[in-house]
């Protein structure tokens, strides 16, 4: 698909175009090239984002990870960085925006971004977390208090009772 098509399909799921969408979107393109991805579905690709803004609305509608499939997941430091791996080939690149000029209006963003090449705004690195394993389907318990069903990963222990995290955090509160 050619640039511009993929860039309507982003603008399309995002909703409105914007500095932070062309980050993401020249970031998937970046990650397709030094991946050697084909943007085929079956891809066997992951993606850690390290922010929940804008950007990552092209990494789902451009390269098809996303939270409900597992193949996107969060590693929150609010950095504009992206890791990317190819689960096949075992390629994996992490994707880092060096620093804008400060200051930028909306506009003056999405200008800024739209006129630099993905080789001008990231920095090419190593991922600094290992490739993620598959997506786990956790045993289920029932809280003890509210009744509801979690996943065993979510659940905790408290004076014998097993709790779900909102009632956990009840019981400490009023526990210590
Ligand atoms: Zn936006
Ligand atoms: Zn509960």
């Amino acid at each position: 698909m050619e640039e511009k098509l993929l860039w309507e399909k982003a603008v399309a799921f995002h909703g409105h175009e914007c500095g932070g969408l062309t980050i993401g979107f020249r970031a998937s393109l970046y990650a397709a090239k030094l991946l050697g991805l084909t943007f085929s579905k079956d891809e066997r690709l992951v993606c850690i984002a390290e922010n929940d803004a804008c950007g990552v609305d092209a990494v789902q509608a451009l390269l098809g990870c996303s939270v409900g499939k597992g193949n996107l997941l969060f590693h929150m430091t609010g950095k504009q960085a992206f890791s990317f791996y190819e689960r096949t080939s075992g390629k994996s690149v992490r994707l880092v925006l060096r620093p804008a000029p400060s200051g930028m209006t909306r506009e003056e963003s999405f200008c800024y971004y739209q006129a630099h090449t993905a080789e001008e705004l990231f920095d090419v690195k190593e991922p600094k977390l290992a490739v993620p394993e598959h997506a786990r389907l956790f045993e289920s318990y029932v809280c003890d208090v509210c009744g509801e069903t979690a996943g065993a990963n979510w659940i905790r222990i408290r004076g014998g009772k097993t709790l779900c995290l909102d009632c956990a955090g009840e019981y400490d509160r009023f526990h210590v």
